[in-house]
This record gives structure tokens, sequence and C-alpha cells, in this order.
């Protein structure tokens, strides 16, 4: 017998499922006396193992939800960007083939932005929607020097059913033209062919806008019907500040 899953110690083969030895299906006969293919149950488990895994999410943040995000006693804006993720969540089979079906939370940092946006993906993803994660210093970094992998990284970020920029435009240091070039084509290919984007970054749209009009507008019409701005004292809202005094 072929050997398909890893071996124990006593050098039997052994799977995640037994009943199916990991193929994911099995064959059955038929009262007609005819043999079936029949899935296994653990066929969906795997497919979303798969995609949480494909997603690049880390297992830390796979555990972000709305539940373990916490609203009580803090500003309003913030508890607006947790309502404005859920019902993004809810509405999302509504709106995700049109122009306008993406999300983006903007401005002070600890706000819980990524949190948010963590949860709707993961959420997403039960549901069977693929994502595609990238913080925009990882999402630079892909952008650059090794042009015989930069295509197909590029077609797998515009192609992907939802992508989520954590951080955009963060730091000091200015995207490069190329790098815009590349970002451009990623946008505009959502754009255009209607596939949501799921946006976190310390800036606001003008500030998009100022570092490049074309992404900036396009980011703005995409998203919006979902976009929060988190404005205020930075003790206010920032909750790791408080958390700590
Ligand atoms: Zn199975």
């Amino acid at each position: 017998m072929q050997k398909v899953g890893q071996e124990d110690s006593t050098n039997h083969p052994t799977y995640e499922c037994e009943k199916c030895q990991d193929k994911e299906g099995y064959i059955v006969r038929g009262e007609d006396g005819r043999e079936y293919w029949r899935f296994c149950e653990c066929r969906e488990q795997k497919k979303t193992k798969r995609m949480f895994k494909s997603s690049q999410i880390t297992e830390e943040f796979q555990k972000l939800g709305f539940r373990n995000f916490i609203t009580e006693n803090r500003p309003k804006c913030v508890v607006d960007a947790y309502e404005t993720a859920q019902d993004y969540l809810k509405y999302f089979d509504r709106f995700r083939n049109e122009r306008k079906n993406s999300i983006a939370l903007l401005g002070n940092p600890g706000c819980g932005k990524t949190h948010l946006l963590m949860a709707v993906s993961n959420n997403l993803m039960r549901k069977g929607v693929g994502v595609l994660y990238f913080t925009w210093v990882d999402l630079l970094n892909e952008l650059k020097d090794d042009f015989d992998l930069l295509h197909e990284k590029v077609q797998r970020m515009q192609k992907v059913d939802v992508l989520f920029i954590d951080d955009l435009f963060k730091g000091r240091k200015e995207p490069t033209p190329f790098q815009l070039e590349q970002l451009f084509a990623i946008v505009n290919y959502r754009y255009l062919n209607h596939l949501p984007i799921m946006i976190s970054s310390e800036r606001d749209i003008d500030q998009i806008c100022e570092i490049d009009e074309a992404i900036g507008s396009r980011i703005y019409e995409m998203c919006r019907d979902y976009t929060v701005l988190l404005q205020g004292s930075r003790k206010e809202l920032n909750y790791r500040l408080r958390e700590a005094n």
C-alpha cells in the first residue's frame, strides 16, 4: 500500500483523517452495484485550513475575532469602526461583485484597525472566501527586485478574492515610483474587476491621495460605503497606551 500520511514512531502511516486516509474522499458501492466517489466530511475542514494557510495570516492573528474586541468604555469612533466592520461582513455577499465593495479603517494607531479587519478576514475565510494578507512593509518587499517572480506575485494580489493591506503607506520612507506603479497595477485591476480590498492606514484618504492620487481615488471610490476615520487625542483613542497606564 502506498503511504500517504506521515509515519509515526511505529512506522504505521498516520492520517489526519483515518476514514479517507487524507484523500478527502472514498469509493462507495451504490445500490446499482456501481462504484461512486464520495467526498469525505474532512474535505471542508481541509479546504478551510488550506485557505488560512495561503492567506499568510499568522496563527496568532487567526484568533482575532469580533468576540475578543472590546468596545466598552471606548470612544464612539472605535465603536463605529467595530459596527462598520461587522456590517461589512454581514452584507459582504450583497456587494462583493460591485464597485463599492471594499472597506477602509483609517486614522490613529492603537484603535484596533488591524484586529477588526482580521476579524472580517477570518470570518470570510470560514465562509470559503479567499483572503491574502500583507503589511505594507511586507508588500513593499514583495514588489521589488525579484523580477522573475514579480509578475506572479502581482497577479496573485490582483486576483485573490479579497486583498488585505495593513498599514498602507506606513513609515517615513516614500515608496519608489516602481513600487507605486506595481501597487497601482494591483489596485486598478481590482477596481476594474470589482474585487474587494481591505485597507488599514494611519493616513486619511487625502494623505493617501497626496502620495498617489490614482491609487487614492480608486481606494476612495471602492471603500466609500465602509470607511471609518478614527480621530481624537492619542490618549483617548489608544487602547494599548491606556492599558499601560
Ligand atoms: Zn476524510
